[in-house]
């Protein structure tokens, strides 16, 4: 079953093309199961909105998912549109996300760490001066905190779990397998899913999030998951999707993870 759980549109600013575009996308692709999931306001900040180019403002919200439920009504005889929202995790800040977020009838969460050690986790500049031999380390502690996103048990996905890579290439195949197996053991027991994300294609890193040898990993400990494009251009949604089903498929995997309503279903891979 053709599933995509992770795209944006133009409200947060650095997409492009409607809510309607990509609904048009993915019945174009044959999607069956498409996840509406714009990037959340800036819930903790006093601003309205405090980072425009980042995320849409706090009083967008509101039209965004009225928009994403006209669209999953007007549609829902021909595909399956789920309403949801990605939100960063910030780590002692999240009860303004979660009072802002309760009462929307969103049918998942999707929670990602943007933010690590005070700057965005793309920025080039992080990485000037950071020896090779610091690798392992600055890699085990964004694991850490991906562990410490999924335990908050505030989320139904996790997000392109080592996103760090994104903008340092080299970090995508530096092995720390203590700190990964804690990652997905969180993941798997806070009864979250992990998301294959193919958007590391549009990143200096090139591939997926994450890594193969963590895909193995999950795999391994039964961590259940899920298909994100993470599409920022209509033209993205499903975006080497037959790649993804054909290396889970040799891994062993059968099934993606989607929801309803909150609730987890398993549907086939193919
Ligand atoms: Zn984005
Ligand atoms: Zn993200």
């Amino acid at each position: 079953m053709k599933v995509d759980l992770h795209t944006h549109h133009n409200r947060c600013g650095h997409a492009k093309g409607s809510l309607r575009d990509y609904v048009l996308a993915a019945l174009d692709q044959g999607v069956e199961v498409l996840g509406l999931s714009d990037h959340t306001p800036m819930f903790a900040e006093e601003e309205d909105h405090a980072l425009p180019p980042v995320a849409m403002p706090k009083s967008a919200f509101p039209s965004y998912i009225a928009e994403a439920l006209a669209l999953k009504e007007e549609f829902a005889h021909s595909i399956e549109i789920l309403v949801s929202t990605e939100a960063d995790y910030l780590s002692g800040r999240m009860d303004a996300y979660t009072k802002a977020l309760s009462g929307y009838p969103l049918d998942y969460l999707i929670g990602s760490v943007h933010q690590f050690e005070g700057s965005e986790i793309f920025d080039v500049r992080r990485w000037e001066g950071v020896g090779g031999d610091e690798l392992p380390a600055i890699k085990a502690r964004y694991f850490r905190l991906v562990a410490e996103c999924a335990r908050s048990g505030l989320f139904d996905v996790i997000g392109h779990v080592d996103a760090l890579k994104g903008s340092h290439p080299p970090l995508g195949a530096v092995p720390v397998p203590a700190a990964a197996d804690e990652m997905l053991l969180a993941i798997r027991d806070s009864g979250a899913v992990m998301e294959i994300n193919t958007s590391g294609n549009t990143k200096m890193c090139g591939g997926w999030y994450p890594e193969f040898d963590l895909l193995e990993r999950a795999h391994h400990f039964g961590v259940p998951i899920t298909f994100a494009s993470d599409a920022h251009t209509p033209e993205r949604v499903c975006d080497q999707y037959p790649e993804v089903v054909q290396v889970l498929h040799d891994i062993g995997f059968s099934a993606w993870t989607v929801f309803r309503g909150g609730t987890a279903r398993q549907c086939p891979l193919f």
